[in-house]
């Protein structure tokens, strides 16, 4: 009975709340191993053996909004706020060009201080210096002309986690001035320009539920994303879900492998939040299904200033500078670190 649940959703790559609610709260281990081997095997029709590697690079830590769980949100006081400069982040890439990396991501608050003019002027030199990377960036929601310059300057592909697709748990998640709505509108507006767009959610988030998980995955199946990015919420000092428990490593990659099975090619990140939580969550990850990991690239100094939440890793497979050992660890999985670009196989 069970077991005809996880073909039915590789089937018809969609899932009922009634379906989601026994995959993701099953003791049988059994029905997990086999939900883990079927995404497992339908990542190996999409790409094969190949997991690629993002050289991620964190550009800013400051930020205008004052997301709840966050902690580089506007009120985290205490933190060292730092930017990096055009050179800074060429150094970067350089290095890790060097090392393999042939996508670079571009990660940020919402920080005013890098407006159209810089940043296209960033995108542009990247692009011109690495023409065989991709170049994707995070910094956030922004108007549509800007996405549009960035596109034009070079920008290809750029994640924006929707958060929840539950307008009520947005509002729970984020202050009033933050819109649901305009988050959205940023989503509509990167698609339409022709990026390869990235959305997804913190997993255990508070006030998460099976049923805005559920609108979660109704809302992949609908916007279809060349890019889900998840990853468990982990509390960060400072911040208002300080004491708040962390979300569950088991339960996000269940959700890793259901997500697989509703689109089957999509690119689908280990996270560090994985990594974070579990010595070997990036490695669980790929077994989960995930094909893509998102080492530091950031210069080493700022890596710790980036806390988004507590104890973040930065190091060992977390750094883009052990690369041959991210190599080597998933050589050990059966899978190959590849040296493409890694763009989205529809
Ligand atoms: N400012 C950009 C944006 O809003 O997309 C990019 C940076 S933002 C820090 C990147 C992601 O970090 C968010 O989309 C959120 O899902 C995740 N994040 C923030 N705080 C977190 C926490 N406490 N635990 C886990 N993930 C968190």
């Amino acid at each position: 009975m069970s077991q005809s649940i996880i073909d039915a959703v590789a089937t018809s790559h969609d899932i009922s709340q009634e379906q989601l609610s026994v995959l993701l709260h099953t003791d049988d281990m059994m029905l997990v191993q086999t939900l883990f081997a079927m995404a497992r095997q339908a990542t190996q029709r999409s790409y094969g053996n190949k997991v690629f590697m993002r050289g991620l690079i964190e550009i800013s830590n400051h930020c205008r909004n004052n997301c709840l769980y966050c902690g580089i949100r506007r009120d985290q006081s205490g933190l060292q706020r730092y930017r990096l400069t055009k050179e800074q982040i060429l150094q970067c890439c350089a290095a890790g060009h060097q090392l393999g990396f042939r996508t670079f991501v571009l990660q940020g608050g919402e920080d005013a201080w890098f407006d159209d003019d810089r940043l296209c002027d960033i995108v542009s030199d990247v692009h011109a210096h690495f023409p065989d990377c991709a170049i994707t960036l995070s910094l956030g929601e922004r108007g549509r002309s800007s996405f549009q310059r960035l596109f034009d300057a070079g920008a290809e592909r750029y994640l924006l986690r929707h958060e929840t697709a539950s307008p009520m748990h947005y509002a729970q998640l984020h202050p009033a001035e933050m819109s649901f709505d305009n988050r959205m509108r940023c989503l509509d507006d990167l698609k339409a320009i022709g990026y390869q767009v990235g959305c997804g959610f913190m997993v255990g988030s508070p006030y998460q539920t099976d049923a805005s998980l559920w609108a979660d995955l109704q809302f992949l199946r609908r916007f279809q994303p060349q890019m889900v990015g998840i990853g468990p919420f982990i509390p960060a000092s400072g911040t208002p879900f300080a004491d708040r428990p962390a979300g569950s490593v088991d339960l996000t990659l269940r959700l890793l492998s259901i997500i697989r099975l509703i689109l089957p090619s999509v690119l689908l990140p280990a996270t560090t939040a994985l990594g974070t939580l579990s010595p070997n969550g990036r490695e669980m990850g790929i077994m989960a299904g995930a094909n893509v990991v998102m080492p530091n690239l950031s210069p080493q100094g700022f890596r710790a200033q980036y806390s988004i939440y507590d104890n973040k890793l930065a190091s060992g497979s977390e750094a883009a500078e052990c690369a041959n050992d991210i190599r080597s660890r998933l050589n050990g999985l059966d899978r190959d670190a590849s040296p493409d670009r890694g763009d989205f196989r529809p």
